[in-house]
């Protein structure tokens, strides 16, 4: 498969701090590749400059051959973004709020009608497609947010914390939503502190601290690279980050 992301010595400081200290990594079409690290290891920071939503001091970002950093208009028809609290339109019904941001997207309206239609149907909205978003729970607020993310067919989902907040069922659907666009070849990198969703759906794994990537592969390599073979990508991870693993 080819590259569709490539993130090259990004950087980012705030107030003289680096969150994000020089990461390299790239994603292909048709993968998963699960950007993994303790709170405040610089996960949301490197999403949001990839998105284009804040200003790198340093690096280089590729999406599908467009230089993000040069033309993050044309990068960001390309990418999905789903905030790790996603916001909606409260006054608008599900299916309006789906019009609305193909409309954005200059998506032609039929197609985004059955598009609207196939993913409200796919994440179990379909009957409360024309209930105002103020009256959804948090996790129908954030499937309706992700359906709007997906509206446009982008080839690159950049996913932060998808599943948080989502009871089983929804926490399936969901999955299976991120499974079908990969299946569809599209390149997604999310981010999860459910380190067993990491480890069943993730094809390469990469895990920064301090904003420095330590390591990233499979979870074969990250478990010979940590010495922890047959061990769980849990004790992998406490191990590679250097935390308390307990008594568990
Ligand atoms: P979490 O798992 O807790 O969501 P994260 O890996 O996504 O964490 P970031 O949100 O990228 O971490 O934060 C990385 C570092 O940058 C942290 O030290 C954080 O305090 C700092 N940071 C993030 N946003 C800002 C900001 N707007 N102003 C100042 N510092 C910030």
């Amino acid at each position: 498969m080819s590259t569709a992301l490539c993130v090259t010595d990004l950087a980012k400081s705030y107030g003289g701090k680096r969150a994000v200290d020089g990461i390299s990594f790239d994603v292909r079409g048709g993968e998963l590749y699960a950007l993994l690290g303790p709170n405040g290891a610089g996960k949301t920071t490197t999403l949001r400059m990839i998105a284009g939503l804040l200003n790198a001091d340093a690096g280089a970002i590729n999406v599908f051959g467009v230089d993000a950093r040069q033309d993050p208009a044309a990068a960001k028809q390309l990418i999905a973004w789903l905030p790790d609290e996603p916001l909606l339109y409260d006054k608008l019904t599900a299916w309006e709020y789906l019009e609305f941001v193909a409309g954005l997207w200059g998506v032609d309206p039929k197609s985004a009608r059955a598009d609207a239609e196939h993913l409200l149907k796919l994440l179990g909205l379909w009957d409360n497609r024309n209930d105002r978003c103020e009256t959804f729970s948090r996790g129908m607020k954030q499937k309706a947010v992700l359906a709007g993310a997906l509206i446009h067919h982008p080839k690159l989902l950049m996913l932060d914390e998808p599943l948080t907040g989502l009871d089983a069922a929804a926490s399936r659907l969901v999955k299976d939503l991120i499974r079908e666009r990969v299946a569809q070849g599209a390149a997604v990198i999310l981010t999860t502190h459910i380190l067993e969703v990491a480890e069943r759906m993730a094809d390469r794994i990469g895990i920064i601290k301090d904003g420095k990537l330590l390591t990233e592969g499979s979870l074969e390599e990250l478990r010979s690279h940590a010495g922890a073979q047959g061990q769980s990508l849990e004790d992998v991870f406490l191990s590679l980050t250097g935390q308390p693993q307990g008594v568990a």
